[in-house]
């Protein structure tokens, strides 16, 4: 059942939160052994949440459109009396004194709290092999990756463990993982939705996004925590419009704009050829495709491994072994500072800090994160003038189906180019969606189709998402559902 189906259940009285929530834990209970989504699950709190819901709607107190339908988050939010460890072992058993914006919006919603779901540690990775507790398995097949950094997120919902979930975005992580799950996912514009609360990995780039099985779900998901938060300097000082509104418009007159740059002639058949078909059916649905130039794309995973590990360089320095979570003995405080880091970060994270100090270094600073500022300023010029001609970008959210585990674990390389399409969005702040396209051909895994649309406009994008997704018939069909 989708959350908006849930919800249309809720409050025709056909269903209790209670009941629902419930469904939700025995999937989980059920699945979680094989899966591994849960980092801490929360069972017993979402239950009396849901009990709370099922009374404010029997006494007809105000109820918000979703109130009772459960939602479980990334371990990178931070959770009010519960554990919350970005991944890492650092944090390793760290109580947060408060909830992150999206947590709050999402509770003062009436949304019942699963758990936290596994990731990559602070978000650095693809696959959630980097998470310092344990690897999640894609539903589709169990000896492949979610994808990641936010894996757990993208397993549960496609597994129909929770109707839908919260991961972040940085590089592509978000977009990759439910690309490899066969299910929605959203990076907002840079700023739609607050970062309070959210264990920083680059500041300039995360972004938190909704997980769902379905575009009108992603959307609502959204709506909840979107908007203006005082307490993050960099969310944008407007109201979110009503995502819902406009949403069956339909694509037709839209511009749709294939990048040069991004040719599929390099993937897999099967791949391509979903990619394609969908191109083509955005078309039929009444788009004009355009070919558009964006010579600084390729340039994209480059820039995005100089400022996105120097932003980190400078966020991970406050895990000291005096604040938060781990404290390594040692005989003075140097040197358990240094122990700590050393047995508390993973090697993953150790080589992004040594990246980005290096970047960052006097002598180094024009040449590496200066450099890729500059290509991060060409990307957006270029995409504002792309923008001139065209409503939106489609491309492949993923260059390929969902890997094994342990195919990229030695190639960092490798690994980093999982985000080849993701990551200029994210350079430039856009709002971009992945959006299934039905199975690749050669293995019979999800391929995901992504949108980017202009900065603030996720309107159109979920739009576009939308009708894409219903001539599809994707959302609810027999295809649509991996066998468990
Ligand atoms: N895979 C990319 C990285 O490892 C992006 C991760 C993310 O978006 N959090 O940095």
């Amino acid at each position: 059942m989708s959350a908006t189906e849930a919800a249309a259940g809720l409050s025709s009285g056909e269903l209790s939160s209670e009941e629902l929530t419930a469904g939700a834990i025995e999937r989980s209970t059920a699945l979680d052994p094989r899966l591994g989504v849960y980092l801490q699950e929360t069972y017993e709190r979402a239950l009396e949440e849901a009990r709370s819901s099922d009374e404010r709607r029997a006494n007809k107190r105000s109820c918000s459109a979703f109130d009772g339908v459960p939602v479980a988050y990334k371990d990178i939010f931070v959770t009010k009396g519960v554990t919350t460890t970005a991944g890492s072992r650092i944090l390793e058993g760290w109580v947060p004194p408060y909830d992150a914006t999206v947590v709050e919006r999402c509770k003062g919603a009436g949304l019942p709290g699963l758990g936290k779901l596994n990731l990559d540690e602070f978000a650095m990775g693809s696959s959630t092999e980097n998470s310092a507790y344990h690897t999640t398995r894609n539903p589709w097949d169990d000896q492949r990756v979610p994808g990641g950094s936010s894996g757990g997120s993208a397993a549960a919902v496609a597994a129909g463990m929770v109707p839908w979930a919260w991961g972040t975005d940085t590089g592509g992580s978000v977009r990759q993982p439910a690309s490899l799950c066969g299910i929605v996912g959203v990076k907002p514009t840079y700023g739609r939705v607050s970062r309070y609360g959210i264990v920083a990995f680059a500041s300039s780039l995360d972004q938190a996004g909704p997980l769902a099985r379905t575009v009108e779900d992603a959307a609502a998901l959204l709506q909840l925590a979107a908007g203006h938060d005082p307490r993050d300097s960099t969310s944008i000082p407007q109201e979110a419009p009503d995502f819902a509104t406009g949403m069956d418009g339909g694509v037709q007159g839209l511009r749709i704009g294939i990048v040069t740059e991004f040719s599929t002639d390099g993937l897999a058949k099967g791949l391509r050829d979903r990619v394609e078909e969908s191109y083509l059916r955005l078309e039929k649905l009444g788009a004009t495709l355009e070919e558009i130039s964006l010579p600084s794309f390729e340039h994209g995973i480059s820039a995005y491994y100089l400022v996105a590990p120097a932003e980190a360089s400078s966020n991970l320095a406050r895990y000291d072994g005096v604040r938060y979570g781990l404290r390594s003995d040692a005989e003075d405080i140097v040197a358990m500072t240094s122990r700590t880091r050393d047995e508390g970060f993973g090697t993953e994270v150790k080589r992004r800090i040594m990246l980005g100090t290096y970047a960052l270094s006097a002598g180094y600073y024009d040449a590496y994160y200066g450099k890729a500022q500059k290509v991060r300023t060409l990307t957006i010029a270029e995409l504002e003038r792309a923008y001139q001609n065209v409503d939106l970008i489609a491309c492949p959210s993923s260059p390929t189906t969902a890997f094994r585990i342990g195919e990229r674990t030695d190639d960092p390389l490798e690994m980093y180019l999982s985000d080849i399409f993701t990551v200029p969005v994210n350079l430039a702040g856009n709002a971009a969606i992945s959006v299934p396209c039905g199975l690749s051909d050669d293995d019979g895994l999800p391929v995901g189709l992504q949108l980017v649309a202009k900065a603030l406009d996720e309107a159109t994008m979920f739009r576009a998402a939308y009708a894409f997704e219903q001539d599809l018939s994707w959302a609810g069909s027999e295809q649509s559902r991996p066998r468990l």
